[in-house]
């Protein structure tokens, strides 16, 4: 059975899809078998694999509106572990389709638990920056939340809003629902805005905190212009090693065995593909 990550706050730009595309990417060079899936109508999981108009066959929201089964939507990726399903909203007309059916809090649920999924140990789940709607389903269809924050008082807000919606989704729809922890994002050692953030963070949500921050890295903004997850664009970056760290410290959390086999020149293989 997959273990299912929802990526989410509501809170736009702090990382949300570099960090679902980075920690699957992550799994999938554990060997876990891991399936992203964006959730967010803005569609950029696709670009930072390498997707297109012209190579993508299909999308999740095909398969709600039942217009396609979901092994049709899936898509390989270049890393042999790493499955990706995209999000291809491009006019209004479907995007008012989607809010509609996402009224069904349990689409996704139905849809997570078909048949064709077993087969993964990771699902993660790129949401948008907002909680009404798909997030809330996603929310209902997923074991635990990771939440990406970059400095300032307004990520801590959003964080705030994103536990008080955790809570929500607890009561009302998902009781099994964790925090799978809060990722600092585009951490910057030695600057007053992280020092002001931490201390703040520190108040409530300590515990909650990855020991796994994330830098901020010149090769995590330019691997998506390449289409690849750091690990693939420049594997000695200091953005990739802190995202195969967070991977380690995540499959340690959940007692998933962990032996990396690929070696240096096996990602550059595959980043040359
Ligand atoms: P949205 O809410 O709009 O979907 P998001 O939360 O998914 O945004 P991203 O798109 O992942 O955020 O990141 C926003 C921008 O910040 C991107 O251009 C990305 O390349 C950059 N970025 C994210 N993390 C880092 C990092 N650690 N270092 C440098 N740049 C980063
Ligand atoms: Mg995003």
């Amino acid at each position: 059975m997959a273990k299912k990550i929802a990526i989410s706050i509501p809170k736009g730009g702090v990382g949300k899809t570099t960090t679902a595309v980075n920690l699957a990417a992550g799994f999938a060079i554990a060997e876990k078998r891991t399936l992203l899936i964006d959730f967010d109508p803005a569609g950029a999981c696709a670009l930072s694999l390498g997707f297109n108009e012209a190579n993508m066959h299909g999308d999740i929201f095909q398969v709600f509106s039942f217009t396609k089964f979901i092994d049709a939507v899936v898509h390989k990726t270049k890393l042999p572990y790493l499955d990706f399903i995209p999000c291809q909203i491009n006019t209004y007309d479907l995007e008012e389709r989607i809010n509609r059916l996402s009224r069904n809090i349990y689409l996704f649920s139905n849809v997570l638990d078909q048949q064709a999924l077993t087969e993964y140990d990771f699902i993660i789940i790129d949401c948008p920056p907002y909680m009404k709607g798909l997030t809330t389903v996603a929310l209902a269809a997923v074991d635990s939340v990771l939440i990406p924050l970059r400095s300032g008082q307004f990520s801590v807000a959003a964080l705030k809003k994103m536990f008080n919606q955790i809570e929500w989704v607890k009561t009302t729809i998902n009781s099994e629902l964790k925090i799978e922890g809060i990722l600092l994002n585009m951490y910057e050692p030695r600057t007053k805005a992280w020092a002001l953030t931490i201390k703040s963070l520190n108040k409530h949500f300590k515990e909650y905190l990855f020991k796994s921050v994330i830098p901020k890295s010149i090769a995590i903004s330019e691997a998506e212009f390449y289409g690849k997850p750091s690990m693939l664009f420049d594997v000695k970056s200091k953005g990739a090693i802190a995202y195969l760290n967070l991977t380690a410290e995540i499959l340690n959390k959940n007692a998933v065995p962990n032996i990396y086999r690929l070696t240096e020149a096996d990602y550059i293989q595959q980043a040359n593909k």
